[in-house]
Order: C-alpha cells, then sequence, then structure tokens
C-alpha cells in the first residue's frame, strides 16, 4: 500500500535497504559489535545524489528525518550489523601498535551499481561514538573535517581518482573538544572494503597467521575474486595491492594532491584514497610542500609520496611474508610499484601536456617544466589549465600563462621546447586544448573554498556546500558564473593552516 506521508514512506525505503554485512562473518578477533551512539537533534548538512546512486539511495529521501537518524547512528537500519574493526599500523614510519576504527563504525553493505571496485558497497558512519579502539580519543569528528571529507572524497571521484564516496555528512551542535570547543558531525563513507594495510600488519605483528590468512582470503573473495585463480593468489595480491598503490599515487602527483598522513593505517587494500584528514591540492609550486601542519619532518610532503607508497608497500610485503612464503617471491610482488609508478606518471604527464606521441627527451622537458614552476612558484591546477591555451603559432596565447611566472625568462625558454615538441607531432591546437581539458581539471578543492564552505556551515547556513560540490562534480569542464571557484588563494588563506586534529 502507498503511504502518502512523505516521511514515512522514506523510512519504510530505507527500512527495505537490502543490507548486509560480509566482514561480521570474519571470526569475532577481528572486530567489535558496536552500536553507535546516538547525537542529539541532528540535522542534514551535506548530501551526494552521485554517491547515493551507487547504492540506490534516492536523494529524494534523504532530506527525510529517518534517513538523518540512520545516518547519524540514532537508529539502526535492519539488516544492518553495525561493529568497529581492529587494525594496526605505522604512523609516521613508526610502529604504532594497535588502532582500530576508533570513531568509524561499519553498518554494512549495499550492493553497488558499479563494476570496479565490484558487487557491493560497505557503509560506515564515521564520528559514531566511542569503539573499543577509541584509546584516548572521543569517537568523534567535528564539522569542519566532516566537509571536508565530504567535499574531497566527491571532488576525488569527478576528477577520476580511485576513493572512498561520501553519503552524507549530519550535525548535531554537542560539542567536543579540539584546540576550541567544535560542533560534531558524521561522516558516512563508502568503499568496497575499508581493509587497510595496517589490518594486515596487525596480524603479523601478532603471530597469528591464521587470522592473516583468512583476512587476505576475504580481500581476494570480495576485491579480487579474479586472483583466485592464479598459481599464487597470495604474492599475486600482494602485487596487484602494490600496483594498485603505486597508480593511485601517481594520480595524486598529476593532480597535485596531498594525503598529508600516510600511515600504513590509512592505506587501502584496494589501491583507492582513504582516511582524509589535513589533506591539500598544490597551490603555489613546492615539490617539498607539506600540507599536513603537525608533519614537522616533511616525512609526507608532495615530492615524498611516492617513496612513501612504496616504503607502505614494504610494510604490507612484511605482513604478508607468512602468506607469500618467500622474502624473493614478496620482492618480487613489490618490484610492481616502479614500474607502474612511472609509466602511470609518464602517461598522465604526456596527457597533460596534450602530447600524444612519446619521444626519448620528454622526462627531460617534464624536469625542465617542474624546475621553472618550482623556481617561480606557479600555481599548479592554474597553469596546467591555462597551458591548453597556448597556440603554436600565436605568441600572444600564452601571455596570461607568461604573467604567472615571476622568471618570465625561464618560461619563455621552456615555452620554445615545448612548441617545438609540439611540432615534431604536427599538434593541432584546438584538439589539443580540448584534450588537455579534458585532464587539467579547472576546479579543485582549495583549501580557501573548503574553509568558506566551513565558515557559512558553521552558521548553520550549509547551502556552500552544495554549491561547491556541484562545481567540483564537473572539475573539466568551464562553467560559466562559477569562474571565481578558480581564483587563487586570498591572502588571508596564506595562513590556513590543517593539521592531524579533526
Ligand atoms: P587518523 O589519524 O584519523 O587516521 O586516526 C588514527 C587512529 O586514531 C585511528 O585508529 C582512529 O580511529 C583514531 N582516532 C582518531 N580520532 C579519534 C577520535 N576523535 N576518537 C577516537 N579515535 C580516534
Ligand atoms: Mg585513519
Amino acid at each position: 500500500m502507498e503511504t502518502a506521508d512523505p516521511s514515512e514512506q522514506a523510512a519504510a525505503v530505507l527500512a527495505a535497504l537490502p543490507i548486509s554485512n560480509d566482514f561480521s562473518e570474519l571470526p569475532p578477533a577481528f572486530y567489535t559489535r558496536q552500536q553507535p551512539t546516538p547525537l542529539p537533534s541532528p540535522y542534514l548538512v551535506a548530501t551526494s545524489a552521485g554517491a547515493a546512486k551507487l547504492v540506490g539511495i534516492e536523494p529524494a529521501h534523504m532530506e527525510s528525518q529517518a534517513f538523518i537518524d540512520a545516518f547519524t547512528g540514532n537508529s539502526v537500519l535492519p539488516g544492518s550489523v553495525p561493529l568497529a574493526a581492529v587494525y594496526s599500523g605505522h604512523q609516521f614510519g613508526v610502529w604504532a601498535g594497535q588502532l582500530g576504527d576508533g570513531r568509524a563504525i561499519l553498518l554494512g553493505e549495499l550492493p553497488a551499481a558499479i563494476e570496479d571496485p565490484p558487487r557491493k558497497l560497505e557503509l560506515q558512519l564515521k564520528g559514531a561514538g566511542r569503539t573499543p579502539y577509541s584509546r584516548m580519543g572521543d569517537g568523534r569528528a567535528v564539522l569542519r573535517s566532516s566537509i571536508r571529507e565530504f567535499l574531497c572524497s566527491e571532488a576525488m571521484a569527478a576528477l577520476g581518482i580511485p576513493t572512498t564516496r561520501a553519503l552524507c555528512v549530519t550535525g548535531s551542535d554537542a560539542r567536543v573538544m579540539r584546540e576550541t570547543p567544535e560542533t560534531t558531525a558524521v561522516a558516512t563513507r563508502m568503499a568496497a572494503s575499508f581493509v587497510r594495510f595496517g589490518s594486515f600488519e596487525h596480524w603479523y605483528y601478532n603471530h597469528r597467521h591464521e587470522e592473516l590468512r583468512i583476512l587476505a582470503d576475504h580481500v581476494i573473495d570480495r576485491c579480487y575474486p579474479a586472483l583466485r585463480n592464479e598459481p599464487r593468489p597470495y604474492q599475486a595480491l600482494l602485487a596487484e595491492v602494490t600496483r594498485r598503490t603505486a597508480r593511485l599515487i601517481a594520480q595524486w602527483q598529476a593532480v597535485g594532491f596531498m594525503h598529508g598522513v600516510m600511515n600504513t593505517d590509512n592505506m587501502s587494500v584496494l589501491g583507492i584514497t582513504l582516511d582524509y584528514g589535513p589533506f591539500g591540492f598544490m597551490e603555489a609550486f613546492d615539490a617539498g610542500h607539506i600540507c599536513n601542519h603537525t608533519d614537522s619532518q616533511g616525512r609526507y610532503a608532495y615530492h615524498q609520496q611516492p617513496q612513501v607508497g612504496l616504503w607502505n608497500c614494504h610494510a604490507l610485503g612484511q605482513a604478508m611474508l607468512p602468506l607469500v612464503g618467500e622474502v624473493d617471491d614478496v620482492h618480487e610482488a613489490l618490484a610492481a610499484y616502479k614500474p607502474a609508478y612511472t609509466e602511470t606518471l609518464d602517461r598522465l604527464l604526456h596527457q597533460k601536456l596534450g602530447l600524444e606521441s612519446v619521444e626519448e627527451n620528454d622526462s627531460k622537458l617534464f624536469d625542465a617544466l617542474f624546475a621553472i614552476l618550482q623556481s617561480s612558484h606557479v600555481d599548479f591546477t592554474r597553469f596546467f589549465r591555462q597551458l591548453g591555451d597556448l597556440a603554436l603559432d600565436d605568441p600572444q596565447s600564452d601571455q596570461a600563462l607568461r604573467d604567472l611566472f615571476i622568471d618570465r625568462a625561464a618560461f619563455d625558454g621552456w615555452a620554445l621546447q615545448y612548441r617545438s615538441r609540439l611540432r615534431l607531432e604536427n599538434s593541432i591546437d584546438a584538439a589539443r586544448c580540448e584534450r588537455m581539458n579534458r585532464v587539467n581539471p579547472k576546479y579543485v578543492l582549495r583549501n580557501y573554498l573548503a574553509q568558506q564552505a566551513i565558515d557559512l556551515a558553521q552558521k548553520k547556513d550549509f547551502s556552500g556546500i552544495a554549491r561547491l560540490l556541484a562545481v567540483l562534480e564537473h572539475p573539466y569542464d568551464e562553467q560559466p558564473g562559477n569562474e571565481h571557484y578558480a581564483d587563487l588563494p586570498p591572502d588571508w588563506a596564506a595562513h590556513l593552516e590543517v593539521s592531524c586534529s579533526s
């Protein structure tokens, strides 16, 4: 029977969602069943229709109280088995021992309308209260960091970079203490799996090799079913995770994304971007830029990311040694990293420069470019976007681009090399520009844009998040009327600091 009341209808639809929880079928040592802790009077802060579509949730139902309650953790949807998973990890290069979902609660999974990653997407509430793994933490996430995670997840997806997705953010006036008191929020995120490198390390360092095998089998069955047919599935799993991690980091480098906290507990075995904290997009180019204010040593600086990705794969390889068997076989799997990284980055740089062919000296052209971007601290996103406007035979076409450089002569020198390289492949201006605009985004989540949306949200105006999301969902398009979202950061943003505090 049709229910007339839209909120009752939404409640009925949510109650009928086919939620299951495969993870809860793992042995009890893998997790603790944990109900979310309700928050007082929750309200909707943001929703992603794109993410909702992946799991068959209608945007109309996301406005309902039933939805808000379910995705704040104030009610439990039928079929869900809320739990917090255990994992360990290396933080800033040091073994940190047991960590685990200290404020994330896995509700279960829904069938997904996507092929890769496959079949099912898990839904996880982040900030839904304390768990046995909270250690000294309060189990909460603040509005500021939840908005950042929400926006960046969806922005990365639109850029075509593998990532967890964000379904929604709800908020409450309840406060928790960070540097100052801040209001709390719950972000719902989705991924085919939230298993981390640190999940494997957990069992290895606890000498529990049977659990290690069970975890590997779970990951293979769930995420990499084709690897079952390999002669050595565990070695193949390590190689595949290594390859995907390498490709992911090449994609980060190509778009100027910095994760900020590449600890092994924040590295996904799916090779997707996971755990958005003090991330940043490169603005004034500096290869050594550190986006995380807490990272005083610069371990996770932009130019360190490829190396750290490999270090993390080594940590995973160590943890998988009892499964793989021989040290040489672990090394063989890890050897996949460098070629996968180099090939991906090289391909992406060719695309970013609009080059269709591959020439022997291309890497010199790329190196020379990064050297001049560095010496003039040119805005990363803007440079590549405007590079598409350069016309082969029109010196006027790159005036605006040239103006981005303090050292104009250096730009002129490079532009000369670039033009002759383009002539070598008879490049056609219009076609090249079109191709370049499909890989060089105009709109990325600059810190100041996130901050403006956060400032408004802290005054209970959530419209800035929705507007920014709508822009970031089409990062490669020209968006007449939205050009100001591509503006360089204003002076006040020079002092914005993002840290691990979230
Ligand atoms: P992160 O640096 O956010 O990746 O978190 C590292 C570890 O600390 C993970 O085990 C988190 O679950 C935990 N954690 C971070 N913040 C909190 C919090 N407010 N309450 C409980 N646990 C937290
Ligand atoms: Mg984490």
